[in-house]
């Protein structure tokens, strides 16, 4: 239980890479706050269920992470934090000059400027506590690029580069912050997309997996859920102390090649 005593904060925390986080971070003992727009009952059962596997305090709090103000908010309702996850995100595909602009906007919003909202609103709590740890669930795009995601790969990198900001600006403080870069995870939203992908290419699951999914991750296997919010885990631990201002690839080998 080595999170015992320490409240964290997961956004967009109700499917997928958040709610793999908020598991682990969960188990290690920390109290969690988890987090989406949507407000549906099975939010708040989702809390309860996590609270009485680990044991621990667990909270749904509604905010929308394309709003400066509701991320603002989620901190001040959720009494501060010791740990702050930014998780939330979405993606779009389509060719620059075709890019609609809201989903420009709401790309940058959501996987970018949600996490200088909710950095700006909890570091001011963690700095009188001499401690704290912000990790920024970035990409393997947030290192290189792919054609057709401009806005993803833009508020990733601009998600690497706050990271080492924030971190040189908290140094010596007690407080750390990193960037996690994780290649393909098969989390519901990328598993939505295998029936899709089976159709257009005329193959088996496997065959998409493997040939189409999984082709720039050298492992040739997804990540987990659970390897994520293992490393957030790790970053929140005491070994960790010194790591600051990094991004740290769970890719298996994606940005080796
Ligand atoms: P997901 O769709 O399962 O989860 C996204 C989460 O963000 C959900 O909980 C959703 O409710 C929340 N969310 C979306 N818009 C929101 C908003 N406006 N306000 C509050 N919450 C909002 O996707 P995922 O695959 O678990 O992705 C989580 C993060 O990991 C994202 O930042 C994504 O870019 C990143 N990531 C995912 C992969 C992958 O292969 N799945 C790879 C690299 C990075």
């Amino acid at each position: 239980m080595i999170l015992k005593g320490k409240r964290a904060i997961v956004t967009g925390s109700n499917s997928g890479i958040g709610l793999g986080v908020a598991e682990e971070l969960a188990k290690a003992g920390a109290s969690v706050i988890i987090n989406s727009f949507t407000d549906r009952e099975e939010d708040h059962a989702l809390a309860a269920r996590i609270a009485a596997d680990h044991g621990v305090e667990v909270r749904y709090i509604a905010a929308d992470m394309s709003k400066g103000e509701d991320c603002r908010a989620l901190v001040e309702k959720a009494g501060g934090c010791d740990i702050l996850v930014n998780n939330a995100g979405i993606q779009h595909v389509a060719p620059v000059e075709e890019f609609p602009v809201d989903k420009w906007n709401a790309i940058i919003a959501i996987n970018l400027s949600s996490a200088f909202h909710t950095s700006a609103a909890a570091l001011p709590g963690m700095r009188a506590k001499g401690w704290g740890r912000i990790v920024n669930i970035a990409s393997a795009h947030g290192l290189t690029a792919s054609p057709f995601k401009s806005a993803y790969v833009a508020a990733k990198h601009g998600v690497v580069g706050f990271s080492k900001t924030v971190a040189l600006e908290t140094a010596g403080a007690g407080i750390t912050c990193n960037a996690v870069c994780p290649g393909y995870v098969l989390t519901p939203l990328v598993e939505a997309q295998i029936p899709d992908q089976m159709k257009v290419h005329n193959m088996d699951r496997e065959t998409v997996i493997k040939q189409v999914m999984l082709q720039r991750q050298p492992s040739g296997q997804f990540a987990t859920v659970e390897q994520l919010g293992g490393t957030v885990v790790f970053l929140c631990s005491p070994a960790a102390d010194q790591i600051t201002g990094t991004a740290i690839s769970v890719d298996g080998g994606w940005t080796a090649l």
